[in-house]
Order: structure tokens, then sequence, then C-alpha cells
């Protein structure tokens, strides 16, 4: 059967060292091809002496040729606002990953032909709030519709579960990839894919691995020629990949030769390296590393409430787990063999792909519904008691614990600390810790006009709604006035988000531009129409037209209360959304927006938290 409003919907995994795509076909998962055949793609970007952008297995092969006109591992600073060099130019981590997606999307406009599309990426469970948003823009900035960011274990577990819908049972999913480590407990019942607990480390993989054996290398050539190639940038982009190639070898053989005849020079002479390292060398440098992952387990078990005995399959995900210690250690902690039929490369995007059908109706009558959890606990910063004695700032009040159920909402309430006190800062974390200096900073802002009341406190409601996609939105309100504020948390932090988009979308087009200029019709670049099309559509939307409602508030004629106000925006988020969405979701968010604006016409306060209330749970699902 085929529906005939059809648009597609892929699943993308968005690899700190190699990306794929899948869609859904036949009712199954299925990897889409590059034109060259090829099912995965290296994480890596260069734009060479002409300025063209050239992604994947090329870009790969020109990091040790031109390691500054190349990106490779920019997942490990998504989220960041600091720019990364590339060719004497600056990117921001997402611009960077959205030409990878660029590249994911040629592929899947080679299959579906133009048109529009939406996908649904994967992030690492462990991710935060700013670099799951800073991976949904990437997503947009390639000329995606991002309908959802899923966790990668939780992906792995759809692929692996949609396959497994009889057998009820207790999974352990562990993905250890280039750049991060994840770990869930999933169970499936009844075709209900249920993720338990999860945790993970956003810094740990295979990158890590190979600069172990760069640092093996380097301590060689110093002991024999008293020069340290790490200060090389080129010296030391060919011994990072060397020393991934020797550690790949390694899975497979106990012993490697490295033999490179010219890694720097020293006194206009070449120095070079001809040693051995051994498997057992190799584990030991990256013993601590794996001990770590098997410490994340023991933890999710506990938080999952599981013995080791009770996890029925483990599920290895990500190319670091073909280290064969990797299953060792599993075999000595669980007692079993891992599974064998989860693809390490694929499982990820496979998954991603299955989200996507059940998102599209491609897959609902299979049966499968899967729950998430936010794998770390959210909350703000309070006056806390120090050992027993003063109030001390800086306590962590913990408002959505770790491994709750997504989506959540939860308000907790606070009291004002000093007397007459007007104003509360809402500063809000992630983490376990029990103080806030040690988790980490979400966002902050200020709940003013509190009523001025010396005899007692005043209340504080402060609620936090954590969405299917991991985003977080979090807003305080003065009991006795019925005064509110709320924040997006990514919006607390950053400058405008819109004006940096459109920022990106100006540095991209650039991009592409020089690149077309110095080589028009280079298939390896290929940004043509299709892209202006897209930069034109993305400027045309920030410059939408504006209604009465619009026009009356911005003369003045409208004085907002807090209330109007928050109605407001939320009126304009429902606005934004109504073209992104499907059909029978912008029916909702249609009624929403009539709420909001009788609301606001009649300047009511009940009926203004009603449908700030209505309005705010619609759109906390629609959007990230
Ligand atoms: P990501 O999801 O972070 O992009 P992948 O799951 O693709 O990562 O895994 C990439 C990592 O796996 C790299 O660090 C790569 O060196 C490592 N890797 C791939 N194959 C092997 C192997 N045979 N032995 C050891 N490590 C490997
Ligand atoms: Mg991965």
């Amino acid at each position: 059967m085929k529906n005939n409003n059809f648009r597609p919907i892929v699943g993308i995994d968005l690899g700190t060292t190699n990306s794929a795509v899948a869609y859904i076909h036949n009712g199954k998962p299925e990897i889409i091809e590059s034109q060259e055949g090829k099912r995965i793609i290296p994480s890596v970007v260069l734009i060479d002496l002409k300025g063209n952008i050239i992604v994947g297995e090329d870009a790969r092969s020109g990091l040790v040729a031109m390691p500054d006109r190349s990106i490779a591992a920019v997942k490990r600073q998504m989220g960041s606002d600091k720019p990364i060099s590339i060719a004497g130019q600056a990117l921001l981590p997402e611009e960077a990953s959205a030409l990878i997606i660029k590249e994911l999307k040629r592929h899947v406009d080679a299959l579906y032909g133009e048109g529009e599309k939406e996908a649904v990426i994967t992030v690492p469970a462990y991710f935060t709030d700013e670099q799951r948003r800073a991976t949904k823009e990437a997503g947009e900035l390639a000329g995606f519709a991002v309908e959802r960011i899923i966790n990668e274990p939780t992906a792995a577990a759809l692929a692996y579960g949609l396959d497994h819908m009889d057998e009820d049972g207790v999974y352990l999913v562990y993905d250890l990839g280039g750049g991060t480590f994840d770990v869930s407990v999933v169970e499936m019942m009844n075709g209900l894919l249920e993720v338990k607990a999860s945790t993970g480390n956003r810094q740990l993989g295979g990158e890590d691995f190979d600069w172990k054996v760069v640092d093996f290398l380097s301590e060689k050539i110093i002991g024999d020629a008293g020069v340290d190639p790490r200060e090389d940038i080129r010296a030391k982009a060919l011994l990072k990949d060397e020393a991934e190639k020797v550690k790949k070898q390694l899975s497979e053989n106990t012993s490697v030769t490295v033999e490179l005849p010219l890694v720097t020079v020293k006194d206009n002479k070449p120095v070079g390296i001809s040693t051995e390292i051994t498997r057992e060398q190799f584990i030991a440098l990256i013993d601590n590393q794996l001990q770590e992952t098997i410490e994340s387990i023991y933890a999710v078990l506990k938080d999952a409430g599981h013995s080791p005995q009770e996890i029925d399959e483990i599920l290895l995900v990500g190319g670091s787990t073909r280290i064969p210690r990797v299953a060792e250690l599993i075999r000595e902690l669980f007692g079993k063999e891992p599974r064998t039929d989860v693809h390490p490369d694929e499982a990820v995007a496979l998954g991603a792909a299955v989200q996507a059908g059940l998102k599209s109706g491609a897959l609902s009558e299979s049966g499968l519904v899967a729950t998430d959890v936010a794998p770390f606990s959210m909350g703000i910063a309070v006056l806390k008691e120090w050992k027993g004695l003063t109030q001390r700032p800086g306590g962590f009040a913990p408002i959505i614990p770790r491994n709750t159920t997504i989506p959540v909402t939860r308000t907790e309430k606070f009291g004002t600390s000093a007397p007459g006190q007007t104003a509360v800062s809402i500063e809000i974390y992630q983490g376990e810790h029990e103080w806030v200096k040690h988790n980490h900073r979400l966002g902050e802002f200020l709940l003013e006009g509190i009523p001025e009341n010396v005899n007692k406190q005043e209340e504080v409601d402060v609620t936090f709604r954590y969405n299917l996609n991991g985003i977080l939105e979090v807003s305080a309100k003065c009991v006795s006035t019925g005064k509110e504020m709320s924040v997006v948390v990514q919006d607390a932090l950053r400058r405008d988000s819109n004006e940096s988009f459109q920022e990106s979308v100006q540095r991209l087009e650039n991009l592409w531009k020089n690149a077309d200029a110095d080589d028009i019709g280079d298939d390896e670049i290929g940004y043509a129409d299709e892209d202006w099309k897209m930069i034109d559509d993305l400027l045309d939307e920030a410059a939408l037209g504006k209604s009465d409602i619009d026009a009356d508030y911005e003369s003045g004629e409208l004085t907002p209360t807090v209330l109007e106000e928050e109605a407001f925006q939320l009126r304009e988020r429902a606005l934004n959304l109504l073209d992104k969405i499907d059909e029978s979701a912008r029916n909702k968010v249609r009624m929403v927006i009539d709420l909001l604006e009788a609301a606001i016409t009649e300047n009511d306060v009940e009926q203004l938290e009603k449908a700030i209330d209505e309005a705010t749970d619609a759109l906390i699902d629609l959007e990230l």
C-alpha cells in the first residue's frame, strides 16, 4: 500500500567517525547507499585548494596531506560555540556537521528525487541539551525537517527489537564508537520496548585509543631521535592515521609492526620509526578507559534494578566493540556471549529509520512501541545546609531525577530565602552531584516582581518539561501572584538562536558559492539549485508576514501583562510550527492558536493560563 501524501522520512546516524542514513523498505530498515555503493561515510570534511567541499572517504584521505584544510571528529565539539578553523575559515561544529548531513542527503535525494524530506537524527544518550540542539540545527542547515532527535543506544535497541518482537527479555546495549560511550538497559515486553536506564561518557571512544597509540609511538621517537613528532601538525596527523590502522590490525592480530621511514625532520634529516606493538601492550594503554565502561555498566544495572544474571542479551554497537578485549570483558561480567547479529556500524542508522517508520506510519502495523528516559537528573541551584551548620548557595535540587521516562513534566515548590526578596534567579543544571558546581550548567533566568513579603517566604513553583527530543523547558511561577516566566533552556544560554541560525545559513552559502565559482559543474560539489532554494526558503521564513494581533501588539495598543506576553510568544512559536508539521498536528496547533488569540483579546487571567497550559503541552511535543 502506498500513501499519496508521502513525505520521505529517513533515519540518520551522525557519528564522530562514520555517518549513515537508512529508510524503511518493505517493512524493514535498510541503509541508503551512496551512488558509489558506500553504506557508511567517514564523518570528515575537506575544503580543497580550489574551495571545493569534499565529504567522506576522499576527505579522509586528505586528512594527512592537508590537516589544516580538513575537519574530523567534529561531533566531539558539538554544542560548543567555539568555531573550528578549516582552510582559513571558521565553522561552528553544527555547520561542519551540516556539510556531512548534506552529503547523506545526496544519497537520499538520489533515491527519492528532489523535494522535502524529514529526518530522525541520533545522538549519544548522554548528550546535553545544547548538543542536541546543535545536532538538530545541523540537520536543518543541511535541508532536512528534523522530526526527532533520539538516543543512539535506543535506536540500536529498536533495530534489534523490530526483529525480535516476540522475545520478551532484558537487553543491555553497549555502544562504544569513535568519540562517545553509551550504555542502556532496555526491556522488551509484548512489543513494548522500554528504556529502563541509560548512562555514558561524552568523551570516551576509539579516538582516545588512537591518541594513546600516538603517544606510545611518539615516546618511542623521542627516545630514539630526541624530537617530539606531536609538535609538527603533519607528523601528528600521520601518526594518528597510523595509530588507527595499528589499532584495527590489533583486533585481528596479536602483534603489529610499525614501519614509517619519514615521520618528521630534525636538523634537516628525516626521522622515522620502526617498532612493534603487541595487542597486550595496546590493551594496557586503553585499560583504564575500558574499565570505565565496565563501571558504567554496573551503574546502569543498579539504576535499572537488574543484576548481570538478569540480562538476557547484550548488544554490542560501535566500531570500537571490534576490539576483542571488549567482548572478553562482557563475557567475564555476564557469563554469556554478546549477540553477533547486530551490525556494529549500521544498527544505529537502522534504528533511527525504525523510529522514522513508527512516526510516518510505515511501521505502524508492526505493533512496536518505544519509550525512552532522561539519562541525567535536571534541577536547580538552591541554598543547602553545609556540614550541618550554615545554609550555603550552590546546592542541587533535582526536579526530574535521572532515568525518568520521557516526555515528563514535574513541578516543585521552593521558597524565597531572604525577607523582602522580590526576585529569584532560577539556575538550571543537569547532573548527579549534590553541589551544582560539579554539574553541567544549562542556563539561568530571573523571576522578578515577587511581592515584598518580610514576614514569610513567598512560594515559587518551578516546572521542568523534558520532551521526547531530550530538550528541556523550564518555567517558574510566583504562587501568590500567578506571575510566571519560562525559558527554553538553550535560549537562556546562547545569543538569539534565530540570528545565529541565519549567520550559519550565510556562512554555508558563502562556502558553497566559492566552491561553485571555482569549479562549476564538478560533481563532487554539486551544491546547486536545491541549496539556493533551501536558503531562500529559510530566509523567507525568517521574514514572515505579520498579522493584526502582531500589529496591535507592536503599536502598543495591547499593553501586555506577563501572561499575555507569554501567550503571545507561544502563539509565535505555534505559528512558526504550522508549516513544519503534518496535517493532524496542524489542526491541533491551529486550535491552540485560536485559544491563545481569544485569551489575548479577552485578557482574562484564567483564560490566559488555560490557553498557555494547553499550548505549552501541545508545543513541547511538537517542537525541539
Ligand atoms: P561513531 O559512531 O563514533 O562514528 P563508529 O561506531 O563508526 O563510531 O566507530 C568508529 C570507531 O571504531 C573508530 O575509532 C574506529 O577506529 C574504531 N574501529 C573500527 N573498526 C575497528 C576495529 N576493527 N578494531 C578496533 N577499532 C575499530
Ligand atoms: Mg555511533
